[in-house]
């Protein structure tokens, strides 16, 4: 069989590379492992995220869509979706900080990702997409044409000859890897993370997301909860490893934690896992007749708007490379460009999230305690959201030096460190 293009793995950014190439009028394959594309197996906190110019791009959800106001595509949504306000950080004894627009606009937008992937999967069938479900990729040699693609499909091998083929596998990358993509780019940790959706958690808003910070939580990393996927539900996300599972975690956490309390009458209603391999970002997504998009060429996630971008992205750059222009070139300046984690000063974000183990409860409670009752601006972004914090608690710098002369050498020595050097 042969193609203009394959498409490895049909998560938000190969469906919505398929549709754009499809549109283009390329004769494309979308291979996906599982059966039913449109069915959450992994951990996912499903939410859009509302800041502006967020990963190259400002979304909104209106008119019954998923519109991207700079990449310029629309995916059809219609479905629940659900208003977040608020962002607390909280300290073991209490003390939050808050991010929030004056207006209260949304930080992020919850929705349902399987409405949205199947929504993907029927447009791809309409605009003649040869989907097929059920199709394992196992590896892919280049054959000066392009490209040759080994299939597993029911029990049966299959060859797939294609002009040009976008990975988009996710976050574990594996046939990047199996084709000698990944092979400089280390991989820096593999986190085990569970979401747990509850019944009967206490205290929580629906329109806040909380993440706690601190020993006291009994977590290994922040732990976050914010609104789960059916109305009164709450969604716990823990982060362990192969040491420490998050199901050990879980039990410490809702048992003897600083928040037990409010999770006294619990019960579990399901709950999706992901191992996530940290690997540093692909700097050059590209490679001969080869394209990594989506998770498969980031710093863990690209998030679900990011990698619709990538998708859209990449359809059109396949096109263009199939008539002679310089698509993938096109593709690589505008990831570099557009994704934080591929700037150099990314590894920064360490500040943020090494507040745990970095510092000790009393400590995390007496810098909260600095800025409690500030309102910081409203932000997701994970590298924006620990600058804005850290901005904030160095507003203080020399009561700090005066009232805690340890822990200001501490913060000024670690402000100098990159997530590189912690790991
Ligand atoms: C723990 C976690 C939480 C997240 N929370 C959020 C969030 O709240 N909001 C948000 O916007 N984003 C979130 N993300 C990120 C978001 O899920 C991803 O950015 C997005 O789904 C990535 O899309 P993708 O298409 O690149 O990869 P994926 O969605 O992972 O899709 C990859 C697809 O490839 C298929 N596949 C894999 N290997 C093969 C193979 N060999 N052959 C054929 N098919 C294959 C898989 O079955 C899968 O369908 C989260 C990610 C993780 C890991």
């Amino acid at each position: 069989m042969t193609c203009d293009l394959a498409i490895a793995g049909a998560g938000p950014a190969g469906l919505m590379a398929a549709l754009s190439a499809a549109g283009r009028g390329l004769k494309t394959v979308l291979l996906e492992k599982r059966l039913d594309a449109g069915r959450l197996v992994r951990a996912c906190c499903e939410q859009l995220i509302m800041d502006r110019d967020f990963q190259g791009d400002t979304v909104r959800l209106e008119g019954g869509a998923v519109v991207s106001l700079e990449n310029g595509f629309r995916v059809p949504y219609v479905g629940p979706a659900l208003n977040v306000v608020n962002k607390l950080f909280v300290s073991p004894s209490g003390s939050a900080i808050r991010f929030a627009h004056a207006d209260l606009a949304p930080i992020v937008v919850k929705i349902d990702k399987e409405l949205l992937l199947r929504g993907l999967w029927e447009a791809c069938a309409r605009a003649g997409v040869d989907l097929r479900p059920g199709a394992h990729v196992s590896g892919a040699v280049e054959t000066g044409r392009g490209v040759e693609l080994s299939v597993t499909r029911g029990g049966r091998q299959e060859r797939i000859a294609a002009r040009r083929l976008v990975i988009s596998d996710g976050v574990n990358s594996h046939l990047a890897s199996r084709m000698g993509i990944n092979a400089h780019r280390p991989c820096m940790a593999t986190a085990l993370c569970v979401i747990y959706f509850l019944e009967g958690a206490e205290g929580f808003r629906p329109d806040t997301l909380y993440t706690f910070f601190g020993r006291a939580y009994r977590g290994l990393a922040p732990i976050t909860v914010n609104a789960g996927r059916q109305p009164g539900q709450t969604s716990l996300v823990v982060i362990g490893n192969r040491a420490n599972p998050p199901e050990k975690l879980f039990r410490a956490i809702t048992a003897e934690g600083a928040l037990a309390p409010r999770f006294r009458t619990i019960r579990v209603d399901g709950r999706l896992g992901c191992a996530a391999r940290a690997y540093m970002p692909l700097r050059e997504p590209a490679r001969g007749s080869v394209l990594v998009i989506g998770d498969a060429a980031a710093y863990v996630e690209v998030e679900m708007q990011g990698a619709l971008a990538c998708g859209f992205r990449a359809g059109r750059a396949a096109a263009e490379e199939l008539t002679g222009g310089s698509g993938f070139a096109d593709y690589t300046r505008w990831w570099q460009r557009s994704f934080e984690f591929n700037g150099d000063d990314w590894m920064q974000v360490a500040q943020g999230f090494a507040l745990v183990p970095a510092y000790t409860d009393d400590e995390l409670d007496y810098l909260f305690g600095l800025i409690e009752g500030e309102v910081l601006e409203g932000t997701y972004n994970q590298y924006r959201s620990p600058r804005l914090m850290w901005g904030a608690i160095l507003q203080h710098t020399e009561r700090i030096r005066a009232e805690r002369p340890a822990l200001h050498a501490k913060i000024m020595s670690r402000a100098k460190t990159t997530l590189g050097d912690m790991l």
